[in-house]
């Protein structure tokens, strides 16, 4: 084999609490995870020169060492002696540093792309170990599907898959430093913290409107205090007829479920027409 194609698909939070800030100052968590069919696409090719190339169709991200998909490749090639180099083209379709964990899925892809190229027959669970020193939500998008994440992100429990629905997706064009967001949390005061717990139940019961009706994201407290164009863009889905619309991780990008496609094709409509997101997608929950 020559050459593999991946998709790399994005992923939202249906919910996201801090549980605490411990005194490393790393941040426990409670998410729900869940990948949508947005994705990028990787093209990846050996090569008989040693080494790692990157081309990708847009301007904005790296293609040197400081690329999530060049830090996998040499973690893969090193560790298995692998002497050849290879070529990798990255379609990018996810928004960048929108909360959407576009360079964590580009990870998990050349993981699993590598692992298919040069036939290494690595379990997933051992590629999900390696995964971690990558990032922390690596493992969970070489997973997929939703999941419960805790600790920093690296422990995941598989749960039921929702029921399908109309999503709209859409990334204002600001920016928001994950690092920021946290920092300015002071996660071992809150007062308030979303019910993941209720939220798995509604997922159990197969109930996406009560879940979509529990749907929180601690860190809008930061993000959208700072930023009101989220609110507003939560609104306009929820005017358009969105059972609910919640940020994504740390943000900045805000999603609806809908449960007709009319009214998400309105809110998709009606975001782009305010300008309030140009980058704005409808798109379903993946397995
Ligand atoms: P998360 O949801 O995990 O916080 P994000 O969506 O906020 O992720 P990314 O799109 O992964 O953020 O990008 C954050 C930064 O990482 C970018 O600004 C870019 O410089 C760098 N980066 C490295 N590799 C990639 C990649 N393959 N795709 C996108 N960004 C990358």
């Amino acid at each position: 084999m020559q050459q593999v194609i991946r998709k790399a698909r994005a992923k939202i939070n249906l919910g996201l609490d801090v549980v605490k800030r411990r005194e490393d100052g790393y941040h426990e968590v409670k998410m729900i995870m869940q990948t949508v069919d947005l994705y990028d696409e990787l093209t990846i090719c050996k090569t008989e020169q040693p080494g790692i190339q990157i081309t990708t169709n847009v301007g904005d991200i790296p293609v040197n060492e400081d690329n999530l998909i060049y830090k996998t490749a040499k973690l893969m090639l090193d560790k298995y002696s692998i002497q050849q180099g290879i070529a990798v083209h990255l379609k990018k379709v996810i928004p960048v540093a929108a909360g959407m964990a576009g360079g964590s899925t580009d990870a998990a892809a050349t993981f699993t792309g590598l692992n298919q190229l040069f036939d290494l027959k690595i379990p997933d669970e051992e590629l999900m170990k390696m995964a971690v020193k990558i990032g922390a939500d690596v493992p969970y998008c070489i997973m997929g599907g939703t999941a419960l994440s805790e600790g920093i992100g690296e422990i995941l429990t598989p749960l039921p898959n929702p029921p399908q629905c109309h999503l709209v997706i859409a990334k204002p064009d600001i920016y928001v430093s994950t690092k920021y967001v946290y920092e300015n949390l002071h996660a071992n005061e809150l007062k308030h913290h979303p019910d993941i717990d209720a939220m798995i139940e509604s997922l159990r019961a197969k109930d996406l409107r009560k879940m979509s009706q529990q749907m929180e994201n601690v860190l809008e407290l930061v993000t959208a205090s700072e930023y009101p164009i989220i609110e507003e863009i939560k609104d306009t889905m929820k005017k358009c007829g969105a059972w609910n619309a919640l940020m994504s991780g740390s943000g900045p990008t805000v999603f609806g479920i809908f449960d007709r496609e009319e009214d998400a094709n309105k809110a998709k409509e009606l975001i782009a027409q305010k300008k309030l997101a140009k980058q704005v997608f409808i798109s379903a929950f993946s397995n």
